[in-house]
Order: C-alpha cells, then structure tokens, then sequence
C-alpha cells in the first residue's frame, strides 16, 4: 500500500548494477499457512560500475518477515542492516561474498498475483516485472542474470508436482509425508524469468526433435478435469519450434519444455525459462469448449512464449525501458507464424484493427508513450499495445525497409552478438544497421517519439505530359511530454488501378522500363512530391498497401472510388481497409441525420461480395464485418455514442433486410458436414455462416430465429454454439434467449473458461439490459473479484464492448466502473489500473460526458490509500486541466 507520493523512474537516470549476483540458490519450503525461502546469492562487485559505495541495497515487497540475514554463512546483528518496507540495505559488504536471506511469506493471502501465490490449490509465481522481490530481497532488475539452483519441498500428497526453470537435477523424500525436487536452469537469467509451481497436476508428455537431432522432452501440466484440451496447445508448440528454426534458425536449448495452466493469472502467459505458466483461457482448448477466435489465440500465445525463448530470454532487456525490446519483436515474431500457418490477409486485417482501434486511442489519450518510454511510475502500467503491439509494427516496418534476407542476416547478428546479455532497442537497431549497412538513425525516431503520425496525401494528373504526382505530407500530433515532432522514416507501400482495375506499373522515371505494380516509397521528410510517368489516365491510388506503416492516411476518396477498390484491388489488405472507409462514410452521414438513407452503392457492394464465392472467403467475412463502434468513435473528434450506436445499427438493419435472401444463401452454402477442423477455410465458412445469422437475427427474421435455435442445439463446436447463442442474445426474441443462455449455463457451469465467455456474451450485449444485467451477473454464484478473468468477462467487456450502455446518458455507467476500481484497487491493483483505462479518455468526448467521465475518475483519485498503479494512470489523465 502507498504511503507517500509514488516515485517517477527516469531512463536518463539509468546505472549499471553495482553489484552482481553469479549464483542463486534457493529453497522453498511451502505450507499451507505460508512459505519460507531460502535464499543464497554469490555475489560481487561489478567491474564495470563506478560506485564506490561500500553499501548493498536489495528490494524487497510485501514480504512478511525477514526471519535472518547472513554473510559469508555468519548470521548479522540487526545493526548491520535495515530492513524498510521496500529495501534491505547492508551498510558495509566486501567486493566479494555470499549472502543469505531467509523470508516467511504467505502465498495463500497473495490476491494481487504478483510472486508466489496460491490458484485453484496450487501454488504458482508472477515474477514479471517485479514479482520476485515479493519472494524475497534481490536486485531485482533485468541486467542483473545469474545461474539458479531452486530447491522445492512440498506436501508429497497435495503437491506430487514441484517445477521450477530448467532440467530437474535432484529428487527424494522428506519427514512427514513431504518430499521435494530440485531444479537446476544453466542459463544465466533475470528474476523476472524465475517460476516455480507445486500441486495436483495432470501432466501430458510429448517430444520434439530438433534440427541438431536433440529429442526434447515437452510437458503440459493441467488439472485432471482439463486433461482433453492440451492437443492444441501441444500441436502449437511444435509448430512454433519448428517455425523458429526454419525462419530465424533457433533451436531449442534446454532438455525439458513445460507448459502450466494456471486459472487466476494477470496477464494471458509468461514465458519463463522452460516453465511458460499460461492463464487456462489462453492455452487450454477443444472444439467443445473453445471457439475458432480462442483456437486462433491459443496457437499465437503458444507460439509468443516460445520464440521469447531467444528474443527475450537468451537475449533480454537492460532495464524495464527496454521492453518492446523483446515484446516488439517477439509479437512480430508470432505474427508473422500466425500469417505462415494461416491467412497473412486476414491476420494484417486483425493486427491492424486492433492498432487503429485501440492503439491508435492510446497514443492519443493521456497515457501515450513512446515505444521505449522516458519514465513510469509503476511499470505494470507499461504492458500497453504501444510497447507491444506499434512496437511489433516497428520491427516490421525495419523488415519492409531491409527485405526478408537482409532482416535474417540482422537478426542472426543480434542473436550472436547479444547472447547472454541484457540489452536495449538501440542495440538491436545497430544490429539491422550493421548487418544490412542501412542507415536507421532517422527510423530510430519510431522509439523516441510517441504519438501515430498523420499523412495528408493529396495528386493532380497531368493529362498532356501523362505524369501523375503524389504529394505526401507528415506530422505527428502534441502527446504528453512531446511537441514539435520530427518527421519519421515510414515506409508507404503504394500500388495503382486503371480503369479496369488492372494494376498500371510505377514509373518514378519516364524511361523507366522495368517498373514494378507495387512499390515502397521511402517518407523522411514533412512533405514529397512523387511523379509518375507514362500514364495514359488517372490511376486510382491505393495506398498504404499491407498497412505498412502505423498511420493514419487521409486521401479524399470519393463513393465510387472506394466501391471500386473494394473489388479490384490486387492487395487484399486494401480491398478490405476501402470498404472499411465507405462504411465509416456511409455511417458517419446518418449519425447527424436521423432522416438519411443508406447508401445503396455500400447495399450493392456488399451483396457482390455475398454473392461472389470465387473470392478468398476469409477476406470476404472480414470484409463482411462492419466497423466496430470502438473503431467509429476513435475516428471521431467528441464522439456522440448513442447516436454512432444508432447509425450503426440502422445500416446494419438497412444491409440485412435488403440483403435477406443473400445471407439465407450463404447462410446454408456454408453449413459444414464432417469432421471440426481449424483451417482457414473451415474458420471462414463459420464465420461468414454466424455473421449472416447474427445480420438476420438483428432484424428479428423469424427464418433465422428457427436457424439459431436448431444450431444452438445442435451445435458440435463452440464456434457455432457460441455463434447462435450470441445471435439470440442480440435479437427481440426474449424466450429463445432465455432458454438457451440457461441451457448453456446447465451444461457448462464446472467449465470457468466456458462461464467466462457466457458472462462475456450477456454483458457485451446492447440488448439484454446494460447495467442492470452486469450487476446481476456480478451477483451470480460463479461471479469471484479474486479472479482477473471473471473481472474481465463482465466488468471489462461491459466497459470496453457494451459503449451505448457505458456512455449512458444519466452516467451510471462511468459511476459503475469508478465503483469497480476503487474496490478491486485493494486487493488487485495491476488489474484495477488497467480496468480504469475507459475513463481516461474522457477529454475525448462531448463535455456532457467528458465531465461525468472525469468526476468519475476523481472518486478513484480521491480513494484513501490507492495503489501506485492506479495513481499514476488515474493522475497523468487529470493532469493539466
Ligand atoms: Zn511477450
């Protein structure tokens, strides 16, 4: 809990570590009223490091007794040290010398998940960022890696299971009914990367050879009741293995890989050093229980933990500024897998809604930060899609910038350079530098400079000398902290359409013979002018191919251009993002007007595209799935909510009742007979199957009513079961709905991960009841405030998803979720910072709901005792009224 004023750390301030520590032993004795360590630390002074402080401080947590402290194996008089709330500090240490630290810690009464804590029975850590301090006292930073020895001794009956990193080295038993295991991990780490678990566990064993022929031995661990939803997972990882040798030539280093599922859990998983813990909902799976979405997630999660193997663990971050360091790259390294074993379309198209939907908001809120931030006061607050998601981007604009071979040669090169050490963003830049000889110093900017650039793209043609010019301006918004930006390097991928949709060749000179249909225009400056010759009419442009950079682009595209784009344009990308932009148009022109039409032009296109089943039908139920409101509202300048909702749903109403035979059609073109499978194409028929009955249901069509009913019932899948049910809770039919989200309850209750997506469904929807449905699912029996995803599914989903109920008029909504926050504050205050993140944007809003928004958040401001996570996020969005 605060005391004082939370401290703000500063990149500027960086030190090396004046100490080391070469070795870690450490030895768990857990009961059930607690746990003691052991801990033993080789430690000595670091040469590199110009303190001559004869002192040695160590942090520390929450921990609840420090029971002894010895040097050298001699025990210390209590006058040789102090020991505060967050530090132990030794007044005098030689440059050499081992230390000894016993803790009493009491794991059972761990609700904010951080360190070592109790879930479901078992024990199990966090250790990321700052957990290990709560387990004991350690220097507990990133640069400082060590070897660690993990002794772990448990009741043999409650706990037959006892993991930590690396090979297990030693085991046996103990007096009274306890035994233990010991762990030895030859890899130099930071804490961060420590985890240790101990309970009932059921484990499923595969192997995996690797491309040296080393058989490794892969393990899942999970309660005996999750025992047929590991397959998954398990194909997962070694698909993921075997993707990082081929695209990146890794291999795997240890002789055990082992995966944990864990239900109460902060964040989605957690890659320590062979003991990856996931929260169950990201790594537990079947066709039962799981839909394509979680089946999707699961494989991409998997994979992200594996490759930090390398981008991460072998290789990590100097210090917490450094994060994107290994999160960047690492979600560019799952992406690209995710793209490799399924459709690069679809997933450009996903990664790229979730940039302009949220990321895009964040860097426009008062939370935005740099891809390497300058400072934080609580680094959890740092998880952000900023540091994860643009940081990924990053990486993929240096792919763009180098190409594929170049890339690999800077990626081996940073591998090979860096191994063993802790690193930073600039550090793996100078790799791609020096391993392709680009110069990057200007791209370097993407890291310092917060906020999405703007490029305001304007052309003339040039009918008598056949030039057309393109002229690109770019500027970067004020974000907290930063004005008067730089321009940044961006590479802006560009193609041309004539009139037939063909693709015209890109003449940058008129004897340009060889011009390419696609080409990467390299932006450095505020404003270029590009020409392009040997044209006989003017191009259609599409721009920003790929997304190939995380921009906004604004272009006047007209109606009949966009219409046209999305149905010839050669990059799939584009065809989707064009008919994005004519249904944000034809949207935003009935969201002033309660009297327009629909534009039938947006009527015809889509029913080309329901009619057309030539094309790649993962692109079409893209293409088919209108712009979400979150995304409609952070395109707006003092969004009106309600009426966004109301203009959204009148097109929507518009499209299926003009289109009602159509989606019938492929509504029944697409039931699949057979075997369940997750491929592309299978995912793409469900999908477009569920969006038509979802269209149909919207306007109460009593053929679709009939259609939902029987395939909730009949449903072999979640995808579809989950596609039905969500169809009827969005529908005027209150008998149906009733009836099958009881059914669904019946059959699933001793499910969590199946509970949570039935919460998930109710408190999401704009039609079952808003506020009053949440609080009575927050009173229902399967409801816990100590679990972050029971949290999520209801409170997070109704602020996040269910925007017309959030944004009521009366601000309840914003009370509601203030409400939340100030109680979750107390006994999880990482989620609770993250909860409150709505509310930050209330600037962004017409003042009737910015203010309410606002005096919401100063009741979690003025909360007695509140947590440095919420303080910082609650007071940087305050800050400068
Ligand atoms: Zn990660």
């Amino acid at each position: 809990m605060r005391t004082s004023q939370p401290q703000t750390i500063f990149l500027k301030d960086y030190r090396v570590p004046a100490f080391l520590v070469d070795h870690v032993d450490l030895r768990f004795e857990l009961f059930e009223d607690g746990a003691r360590v052991h801990c033993t630390l080789a430690m000595r002074r670091n040469p590199d490091s110009d303190s001559s402080d004869k002192s040695l401080e160590l942090d520390g947590d929450s921990l609840t007794t420090l029971e002894s402290v010895s040097l050298d194996g001699k025990p210390l008089e209590g006058s040789a040290y102090e020991d505060r709330d967050d530090k132990l500090t030794l007044h005098e240490v030689p440059d050499q010398f081992n230390l000894g630290i016993v803790t009493w810690i009491e794991p059972q009464n761990n609700t904010r998940l951080e360190g070592l804590y109790k879930s479901s029975g078992m024990f199990c850590t966090q250790c990321e960022a700052e957990g290990f301090r709560c387990i004991t006292y350690f220097p507990d930073r990133p640069d400082v890696m060590a070897r660690f020895r993990t002794r772990v001794e448990a009741d043999k009956t409650r706990y037959p299971i006892l993991l930590s990193n690396g090979n297990d080295v030693e085991k046996g038993d103990l007096a009274d009914g306890r035994h233990f295991v010991t762990w030895e991990d030859p890899f130099p780490k930071p804490c961060y990367l420590f985890a240790l678990v101990a309970g009932d566990l059921l484990e499923k064993r595969d192997t995996f050879k690797t491309m040296s022929g080393r058989d490794i031995d892969l393990r899942m661990y999970v309660e005996p009741r999750n025992a047929e939803k590991c397959d998954h997972a398990m194909d997962s990882l070694k698909r993921a293995m075997r993707w990082d040798e081929e695209v990146y030539g890794r291999e795997y280093d240890l002789d055990i890989f082992m995966i944990v599922a864990v239900d109460d859990f902060n964040m989605g998983a957690m890659e320590n050093k062979g003991l990856n813990i996931f929260n169950s909902s990201c790594v537990l799976a079947s066709q039962e229980t799981a839909t394509d979405m979680a089946f999707q997630r699961i494989e991409s999660i998997v994979a992200h933990e594996y490759f930090h193997n390398w981008s991460g663990n072998r290789v990590t971050c100097r210090d917490w500024f450094q994060l994107s360091l290994k999160e960047g790259f690492t979600v560019f390294r799952d992406s690209c897998f995710s793209a490799d074993v399924g459709s690069p379309t679809v997933k450009r198209i996903e990664d790229a809604t979730m940039l302009r939907t949220a990321q895009f908001a964040e860097d426009a809120g008062p939370m935005a930060h740099p891809v390497r931030p300058e400072s934080y006061m609580e680094i959890t607050n740092f998880y952000t899609l900023t540091i994860y998601e643009k940081g990924s981007e990053v990486v993929g604009m240096i792919h763009t910038l180098l190409g594929p071979d170049l890339f690999r040669k800077g990626s081996d090169l940073y591998f090979e350079r860096h191994d063993g050490q802790a690193v930073t963003t600039d550090d793996f830049v100078r790799a791609m530098e020096d391993a392709s000889g680009r110069d990057l110093s200007q791209f370097r900017l993407w890291y310092e400079q917060s906020g999405t650039p703007e490029l305001t793209v304007r052309d003339e043609f040039d009918d008598a000398a056949g030039i057309y010019r393109l002229t690109i301006k770019q500027s970067i918004p004020d974000t907290p902290g930063q004005t008067d930006k730089k321009p940044q390097h961006i590479p802006f991928a560009i193609g041309f359409l004539g009139a037939e949709g063909e693709s015209l060749p890109l003449k940058l000179a008129a004897d340009d013979a060889d011009a390419p249909t696609d080409r990467v225009l390299e932006l450095t400056d505020a404003s270029h002018t590009f020409e392009f010759h040997g044209l006989s009419e003017r191009p259609v442009p599409s721009l920003l191919r790929g997304f190939s950079a995380p921009v906004r682009v604004f272009y006047p595209w007209t109606r009949e251009q966009l219409t046209f784009l999305m149905s010839h344009d050669s990059d799939g990308f584009n065809r989707w993002d064009a008919g994005q932009r004519l249904a944000v148009d034809v949207i935003n022109s009935l969201v002033s007007s309660t009297d327009g039409n629909v534009d039938a032009g947006l009527v015809e296109a889509y029913r080309s595209l329901l009619a057309d089943s030539s094309l790649d039908q993962a692109l079409v139920a893209k293409m088919l799935q209108l712009p979400s409101e979150a995304y409609l509202i952070e395109l707006a300048d003092q969004p009106n909510v309600p009426a966004i909702h109301r203009a959204r749903e009148r097109v929507l109403a518009h499209l299926a009742r003009s289109l009602r035979d159509e989606l019938l059609a492929c509504y029944h073109r697409n039931t699949l007979r057979g075997h369940y499978e997750v491929t592309p194409e299978a995912v793409a028929r469900r999908s477009l199957r569920n969006t038509a009955l979802a269209w149909l249901l919207h306007i109460d069509d009593e053929e679709g009513r009939t259609l939902a009913t029987s395939q909730f019932n009949e449903a072999d899948n979640m995808t579809d079961r989950m596609g039905a049910l969500r169809a009827l809770v969005n529908s005027g039919y209150e008998k149906e709905q009733e009836q099958a989200l009881a059914d669904f309850y019946q059959q699933w209750k001793d499910d969590p991960q199946v509970v949570e997506q039935w919460f998930a469904v109710q408190s999401g929807s704009t039609r079952t009841g808003g506020l009053r449905k949440v609080h009575e699912l927050m009173e229902h029996p399967a409801f816990d405030w100590k679990n972050p995803n029971k949290i999520r599914s209801v409170i997070g989903v109704f602020a996040g998803q269910n925007l017309p109920a959030f944004h009521a008029e009366d601000g309840a909504g914003y009370q509601f979720l203030a409400e939340q926050v100030r109680k979750l504050d107390d006994s999880n205050p990482q989620i609770a910072a993250r909860l409150v993140s709505p509310l930050t944007r209330w600037r962004k809003f017409a003042p009737v709901h910015g203010e309410q928004m606002k005096s919401a958040l100063e009741t979690v401001r003025d909360k007695s005792g509140l947590s440095r996570d919420v303080y910082e996020v609650v007071h940087k969005s305050l800050a400068g009224q």
